[in-house]
């Protein structure tokens, strides 16, 4: 057993007995790291960063949460420990290094490591989010997915002018309109599949929940900076609920 009587459970349901029509998402919403896996042999500070946890992102989906009356899912895990937003069969599922970063307690891991991993926090979350879609599903006939996330200002060395990215691979029906809504707002940097091209990589919780399953489905990106007080956090909240509310009524996917 990887996880003991002191660790969280791998996933948090917030506003669970909603059903509004739209699931919320969030891979990378915690930091926590299983108390056998001694920090991963990483400092308090570097687990307070961006390749531990999307900053600002739990408190600005539970905003949203509350705006949408949508059930969310936060994970508890660093993506350190297990990144859910990759495929099992990634090499950077349990990654031995991030952004320069090497990961000392993911190094030349044994299958039973890996596996146990996979099998008390991947399976449960992903199970978690199988399980929310088809209570809604019971309730109306079609159930749409949004996966929240946050990127760091500069990566590589590279600046990131977008303060908010839409990312889609092929389902276009909320991405394309959502994108064109804050595109209406001319102070805005809107990245359309940046800073990530889902068409080249969606990560798994979308492509799998998503698309495969053909479920209405978008991942909307926050640039960290935007959303690292309470004021930006509300902000964003109220301006990404007023563009996807009207598109979510026009798809059907909202109670109001
Ligand atoms: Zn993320």
């Amino acid at each position: 057993m990887l996880l003991s009587k002191n660790d969280s459970p791998p996933f948090k349901l917030y506003n669970e007995t909603c059903d509004t029509p739209v699931l919320l998402v969030c891979d990378h919403a915690g930091n926590e790291i299983p108390e056998n896996l001694k920090s991963l042999g990483l400092s308090r500070e570097v687990l307070e960063t961006h390749i531990a946890i999307d900053l600002g992102c739990r408190d600005l989906a539970i905003a949203l949460s509350d705006l949408m009356k949508s059930t969310l899912i936060l994970a508890s895990y660093s993506r350190l420990t297990i990144d859910l937003n990759r495929s099992p069969y990634d090499e950077t599922l349990i990654t031995p290094i991030s952004d320069g970063i090497k990961i000392p307690g993911n190094q030349d891991l044994s299958t039973i490591d890996q596996e146990s991993r996979l099998e008390e926090i991947f399976n449960p979350y992903h199970a978690a989010i199988d399980g929310e879609i088809k209570r809604l599903q019971d309730r109306r006939s079609r159930v749409g997915v949004i996966s929240m996330h946050s990127f760091t200002p500069s990566m590589s060395g590279r600046s990131r002018p977008w303060e908010i990215g839409i990312l889609w691979a092929k389902d276009e029906r909320i991405s394309r309109p959502l994108i064109n809504s804050f595109r209406s707002e001319i102070d805005l940097c809107v990245g359309d599949n940046e800073p990530y091209d889902a068409r080249e990589n969606y990560g798994y919780t979308v492509e799998s929940h998503g698309e495969k399953a053909e479920v209405p489905s978008v991942l909307i990106e926050v640039r960290q900076d935007q959303i690292d007080s309470d004021l930006g956090v509300k902000k964003w909240a109220d301006k990404i609920f007023q563009h996807l509310n009207p598109i979510l009524l026009d798809l059907a996917l909202s109670v109001d």
